[in-house]
């Protein structure tokens, strides 16, 4: 490191011998001070942000801190140091566990919020066309990592005492090879044994192994609003896992399914329904009751009407989900022609092929019939 480089005391503002906690709490301070959003397009800022960064690093260290105070810079080569210039604000400040910081006090824009926050959880929600239509409220259950109910979420068995992590010597993190060859990097992760606490207790909490989380059921209310599509999720805010060290739980996604409708077909908001009616309907004009999602309507079809032709109900299909405004229902209208006629029916029809002039296929034998001719037939062959 070639530039001159300031006392990484003067740097964060503390007294040479510092606590742990108030070199932590001078970071954090400077992070706030110097934080992109706050100092927008100022290089003088981003300097600042990652000289604090710099000196942290080596302050929170205690092995660090010890060669710097000893031997000054010129004590820090070869430790393995980070290289802050190339670094993103985010990777920064997400390096020593600060990554909430912006969650937490808000406003700064929620950089690396997702970080510590509690894990989201995942659901899904069955729903029926009527459902979709009338929107609905539904009781979910389901299991998720909550504070146990043993030690309260605190991790500590009955007359446990708190003692500095062993592992991280009471930091809450720890530093970790990673990589390998000349890729051969160290990270710094928060500590395995002590979750970033920094404390652990003497009796851990028999029921959560001093995890301080146990599965838990949950009964959550989700209102479902109408007008909802197939594969779209409601956001519940907080009822995902609670996040560590107290940061606010993650959100629970219910993930929407609309199971097909045995009649109705979905096309964004508006519904196709296809109508069987008979060939004299069509021929002549009817009245027809179609059913709807909320029970029924008066179709007039007039004279005349075609197989495959499609009528529309106005405002009888779903709500749109952001207006309210209701879609239309389409009835497309399938035309049936009778597999059976009895008698009278055949002859009117017969009657009626002769006005028109058009050619029909003579009435068709019986069965018995054509036995009788087929073995007149096979006989007639012998003579
Ligand atoms: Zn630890
Ligand atoms: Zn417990």
């Amino acid at each position: 490191m070639a530039r001159t480089q300031r006392d990484y005391y003067e740097v964060l503002g503390v007294d040479r011998n510092a606590a742990p906690a108030e070199i932590k709490k001078a970071y954090r301070r400077l992070l706030i001070k110097h934080h992109p959003d706050k100092n927008p397009d100022n290089p003088e800022a981003e300097q600042k942000f990652k000289e604090a960064a710099e000196a942290y690093e080596v302050l929170n260290d205690p092995e660090k801190r010890q060669r710097y105070d000893q031997f000054g810079h010129a004590g820090l080569s070869g430790v393995g140091m980070h290289d802050f210039s190339g670094m993103g604000f985010e990777d920064i400040l997400s390096m020593f566990g600060f990554g909430d910081l912006f969650g937490q006090i808000g406003g700064v824009g929620g950089m690396g919020r997702r970080r510590s926050r509690g894990a989201d959880l995942q659901t899904e929600l069955e729903l029926t066309l009527e459902d979709v239509a009338a929107g609905v409220e539904r009781t979910l259950e389901f299991t998720r990592r909550d504070y146990c109910d043993a030690c309260g979420g605190t991790g500590a068995g009955p007359g446990s005492r708190q003692q500095n992590c062993h592992t991280c010597g009471g930091y809450g993190q720890v530093e970790q090879s990673s990589g390998f060859g000349l890729l051969m990097g160290r990270v710094i992760t928060t500590c395995p044994s002590c979750r970033g606490k920094g404390k652990v207790f003497t009796q851990p909490c028999s029921a959560c192994r001093g995890a301080g989380l146990a599965p838990k059921r949950r009964v959550v209310n989700v209102k479902v609003p109408a007008g909802i599509q197939d594969g779209q999720a409601i956001r519940v805010r907080g009822e995902g896992e609670p996040g560590e060290n107290g940061a606010p739980r993650g959100d629970l996604h219910c993930y929407v399914r609309v199971r097909p409708h045995e009649f109705f077909q979905r096309r964004n908001n508006d519904l196709l329904l296809t109508m069987p009616i008979a060939f004299t309907q069509a021929a002549l004009g009817a009245k027809l009751e179609v059913p709807t999602l909320r029970g029924r309507a008066i179709l007039t079809v007039p004279g005349g009407t075609q197989t495959g032709q499609i009528f529309r109900l106005a405002g009888e299909g779903l709500p749109d989900l952001r207006t309210g405004r209701k879609g239309d229902q389409y009835v497309e209208v399938a035309v049936e022609i009778p597999t059976r006629l009895n008698k009278d029916q055949e002859q009117l029809l017969r009657s009626f092929a002769e006005t028109e002039d058009k050619s029909v296929l003579p009435k068709s034998k019986g069965f018995l019939d054509r036995l009788v001719e087929y073995i007149a037939g096979v006989e007639g062959k012998k003579d």
